[in-house]
């Protein structure tokens, strides 16, 4: 660090050159060491019409009967409505490490004579997921979080040799930014190899076309040449065609291979020239599961969470995005400044209305008051110009003003005489 730059605030990075083992080259086991004890936990979904090739797909990929035998599917009319969700879970070990693998199928996708609204279930499980996990990330305690999230959901494509089918492209459409789409050619036995590669580049026209975004093999800046060409190779097979089995049977040459078997041969499932199983496999699960998972909760979970909670009215609170953006800051200080006004002018607004009744109620009651002294000085005036009346008529008529003032006088005058 480079004194002058860190009083100015500026951080350098020198590269130093060590004297001896300091031991943090050991980082990465002990990552490693913690990993294992902990176990992984991985949640993929199978989406496609019955009869498809799922379970049998996810049974060869993880070389279990994940999925038990299968019952012959009943006639339409007695099967369920709706698309149902089903999940599996099985803890599987390889060499030490444990993998809880948990596969949500989701029977009835497509199967009925109108299929419009086949998402919708799908997109509500994958959504409840997301909502389980922020409802356990706003415990106060959050130290047992459990991760239902779907990592990758496996898309199975009907082997018709056309282009992708209107409910294919709705259902990407509607679960691309809350899943990592795998889009899957089923039973690709049944397509020849030409079929398979123009098959593909329809599939992949109307992938872009619909602006859908699909899962793809991540590339880093300073990779080796390795794995880019790894990313490079598996990118190149995308949407894979793959052939599912999970029975050993015999090849012409003699060797016990996980296969089907043809009048003309044996399609072999492990086997690069035949499909993409082989690659599917790596991404899913040899190469990319970690980026899977990392992508699931760093891209596509941030993004649902951020427009969950400004819906809900949270705002982003966020003071280093502030300082960071001065028309941020600009922009909140003049709402500040506008809510400061409004709030004021409303209030002089309030004093200066509670001046005015004020003042009316003692207009009103000086007016009262008046109105009352009026009437009070009118019928005085009134009853002294009545009584004024009355003694002008008796002086006229020649009577004594009034009775009691002429009987005092007579007797006064009595009494004089
Ligand atoms: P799901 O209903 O989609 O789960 O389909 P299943 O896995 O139960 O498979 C339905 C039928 O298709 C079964 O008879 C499977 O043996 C067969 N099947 C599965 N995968 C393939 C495949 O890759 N190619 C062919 N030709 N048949 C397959």
């Amino acid at each position: 660090l480079v004194p002058n730059a860190q009083t100015a605030g500026i951080s350098s990075v020198i590269r130093k050159k060590l004297m001896g083992y300091v031991g943090f080259a050991n980082l990465p086991n002990q990552v490693h060491r913690k990993s294992v004890r902990k176990g992984f936990q991985f949640t993929a979904m199978v989406v496609g019409e019955s009869g498809l090739g799922k379970s049998t797909l996810i049974n060869t990929l993880f070389n279990t009967t994940l999925y038990p035998q299968k019952e012959p599917l009943p006639p339409a009319a007695e099967r369920p409505k709706t698309v149902a969700i089903e999940s599996i879970g099985a803890d599987i070990e390889e060499n030490g490490v444990r993998l809880h693998l948990t596969v949500v199928d989701t029977p009835g996708f497509g199967d009925f004579v109108n299929n419009d609204d086949s998402w919708k279930p799908i997109v509500e499980n994958i959504e409840s997921r997301f909502d389980s996990y922020l409802e356990q990330e706003n415990r106060v305690n959050r130290t047992k979080i459990v991760d239902n999230r779907v990592h990758a959901c496996l898309y199975f494509i009907q082997p018709t040799g056309h282009s992708l089918k209107q409910l294919d492209i709705e259902f990407m459409r509607r679960l691309h930014t809350k899943v990592n789409l795998i889009p899957i050619i089923a039973k690709s036995d049944t397509l020849t190899d030409e079929e398979v590669t123009e098959f593909k580049e329809r599939i992949l026209a109307d992938i872009a076309h619909h602006n859908i975004h699909i899962f793809q093999a991540p590339t880093y800046e300073n990779e080796d040449e390795e794995t880019i060409a790894e990313a490079e190779e598996i990118a190149s097979k995308i949407p894979f065609a793959v052939v599912g089995s999970d029975k050993i049977v015999v090849t012409p040459d003699g060797r016990e291979v996980r296969g089907r078997v043809y009048p003309w041969g044996v399609v072999e499932v492990d086997n690069e020239e035949h499909c993409d199983f082989v690659k599917l496999r790596q991404m899913l699960v040899r190469t990319y599961m970690e980026e899977l998972r990392e992508y699931t909760n760093d891209v596509l979970y941030e993004n649902w969470r951020t427009e969950k909670l400004l819906s809900m009215g949270v705002a982003q609170d966020s003071s280093v995005f502030k300082e960071i953006n001065p028309a941020a800051r600009l922009q909140e200080e003049r709402v500040l400044h506008e809510a400061k006004l409004a709030k004021m002018e409303a209030e002089m607004k309030m004093v200066f209305q509670q001046k005015v009744q004020e003042k009316e109620a003692k207009l009103k009651q000086s007016e009262e008051e008046l109105y009352a002294r009026h009437k009070e000085m009118k019928d005085a005036l009134d009853k002294q110009r009545l009584d004024l009346e009355d003694k002008k008529r008796k002086i006229e008529s020649g009577r004594p003003l009034t009775p009691e003032k002429s009987s005092t006088t007579r007797k006064k005058g009595f009494l004089r005489t």
